[in-house]
C-alpha cells in the first residue's frame, strides 16, 4: 500500500488490489516494473563499500522481487517473507532455516508427499531426524516432544487426505517446548487461513497454485513472525535461491484476482461436493466446508473460506474401472497440481505406502478433484458420465 500503516485498516479484498504498488515510484505505471538484474551499479566504491544503494545485487531483491515479498508480509500479518523457486523449494528453505544436525522434527502424517521425501533424505543426511504424527492429535502431542524437538510442521487440511489439524493447540505445546510451527498454508491461501494469528511462525505457500492462478509458473513464499524472521532471511540469502522477475510478476499479478477465484472455486466446489454425496458411487467426500467431514468443525471455527481443492473416496472399484471413469473425463484434465482456473483429476496409487504413522483404511480408492472456474452444471454432468463408465466396468 502507498502508505504500508493503512494496511491493517483494509480488507483483504482491498489489500489485494493495492498491496505492493507504488505507482509514485514508477512514473504513475499502476503495476511494478519487471527489473531483469544481476549486477547494481555504485557511482563511487566508497558508496559500494558502505551499502549506500538500496539494493546490491540482483540475487538480493530487486523492486519486483520486494513488490511480492510485501503483499504476502501484509496478507499473512507476518514480518517478512522470502521467495523460492517452487512450493517445495519454499517448504525446504523453511525447514533449513531453523534445523540443525542432532535436531528432532515432527510432521504430519498427512503431509504433502515430497515434503516428507525431503524429511528423509535431505534433512536425513544433515543428521535431523523426523517423527510423523497422527493429523488428528492436537494437544496429545506434547507426548511426542523430546528435548531437542526444534519444529513442528503442519499442513490443513492435508492436500490429499483433507484432515484438519487443531493448530492453536499444537503451537500452544510446541511454543511451551520451545520448538517452531511451520505450516503448509497453500490450500486455504492466506486469504482462508490467517496461519500466524493462530500461533504459526512460517507460514508457507505454493504459489504455484492459487496465488499464480494459471497453472503457467512455478513458485513459493515463506513468510515469518518476529521469532523466526531473522533465520529466515539468512537461510535465503546463504542458499542463493533466486526467482525469476517473469515469475514474480505473473504471481503479483495472479494475486490481485485471488479474493474473486477463491470465492468462484468454494462456490463451485461445495456445489459439486454436495452433489457428489448424494451419489451411490460415492462413499465419502473429504471436503471440511461439508458438515459431514470429520473436520468441519475445526475447519468453522479456524478458517474463514475454503478453496476448490477435495477427495472423494469411491465404493470399492476395480483399478479398470477407476480408469474408465477418469480416462473419459472431458473438463477434468488428469495431472498434478492444482490451483489454476481449470478442473483436474488425479488418483493416487498406494495411499497406505506414504503414511507412516496412521493407517489407511479407505472402503474404496480416493480420487482427488480440483474444482476449477467451470460452469458447474457442465462438470457435474461430466463426473455423472465418468460414474456411468465406472458402474459399467463393474467393480
Ligand atoms: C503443490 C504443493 C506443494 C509444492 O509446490 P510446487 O510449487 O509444486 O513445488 C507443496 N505443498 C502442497 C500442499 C502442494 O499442493
Amino acid at each position: 500500500m502507498h502508505d504500508s500503516s493503512d494496511q491493517k485498516s483494509y480488507r483483504p479484498d482491498t489489500v489485494l488490489a493495492h498491496v505492493g504498488r507504488h505507482p509514485e515510484d514508477n512514473n504513475g505505471f499502476v503495476n511494478p516494473p519487471v527489473i531483469h538484474a544481476s549486477t547494481v551499479l555504485s557511482p563511487t566504491l566508497a558508496d559500494m563499500h558502505g551499502h549506500t544503494g538500496r539494493y546490491n545485487y540482483g540475487r538480493s531483491g530487486t523492486p519486483t522481487t520486494e513488490a511480492l515479498e510485501e503483499a504476502m508480509t501484509a496478507l499473512e500479518g507476518a514480518a517478512g517473507t522470502k521467495l523460492a523457486p517452487s512450493g517445495l523449494g519454499a517448504i525446504a528453505l523453511a525447514l533449513q532455516s531453523c534445523l540443525s544436525a542432532g535436531d528432532h522434527l515432527l510432521v504430519t502424517d498427512s503431509v504433502y508427499g515430497p515434503t516428507r521425501r525431503f524429511c528423509e533424505t535431505v534433512l536425513k543426511r544433515f543428521g535431523v531426524e523426523t517423527t510423523y504424527y497422527d493429523p488428528l492429535i492436537g494437544a496429545d502431542i506434547a507426548a511426542l516432544f523430546r528435548d531437542n524437538t526444534r519444529a513442528v510442521f503442519t499442513e490443513a487440511p492435508g492436500s490429499l487426505t483433507f484432515e484438519m489439524q487443531d493448530i492453536p493447540a499444537i503451537a500452544e505445546v510446541a511454543h511451551a517446548r520451545g520448538a517452531l510451527v511451520l505450516m503448509d498454508n497453500t490450500w486455504a491461501t492466506p486469504l482462508c487461513y490467517a496461519a500466524l494469528a493462530h500461533g504459526v511462525d512460517l507460514s508457507i505457500h505454493a504459489g504455484t497454485k492459487y496465488i499464480v492462478g494459471h497453472s503457467d509458473v512455478m513458485i513459493g513464499t515463506v513468510s515469518a513472525n518476529e521469532k523466526a524472521w531473522p533465520a529466515l532471511q539468512a537461510a535465503h540469502r546463504d542458499l542463493g535461491l533466486h526467482v525469476g522477475p517473469d515469475d514474480v510478476y505473473l504471481a503479483l499479478r495472479g494475486l490481485r484476482t485471488m479474493g474473486v477465484r477463491l470465492r468462484q472455486h468454494q462456490e463451485n466446489a461445495l456445489t459439486v461436493a454436495t452433489w457428489l454425496e448424494a451419489r451411490d458411487e460415492v462413499s465419502q467426500v473429504l471436503y471440511p466446508p461439508l458438515e459431514s467431514d470429520p473436520g468441519h468443525a475445526l475447519w468453522k471455527r479456524d478458517f474463514t473460506g475454503a478453496s476448490g481443492l477435495m477427495s472423494l473416496i469411491l465404493k470399492p472399484a476395480s483399478e479398470a474401472a477407476v480408469a474408465a471413469m477418469v480416462d473419459g473425463l472431458k473438463l477434468f484434465g488428469i495431472g498434478a497440481s492444482w490451483g489454476g482456473f481449470e478442473s483436474l483429476v488425479i488418483v493416487p496409487q498406494d495411499m497406505a505406502s506414504v503414511r507412516t504413522a496412521t493407517g489407511w483404511n479407505a472402503e474404496g480408492p480416493l480420487v482427488r478433484l480440483h474444482i476449477g472456474l467451470e460452469d458447474t452444471a457442465d462438470l457435474m454432468a461430466d463426473l455423472a458420465e465418468g460414474f456411468e463408465r465406472l458402474t459399467a466396468a463393474g467393480a
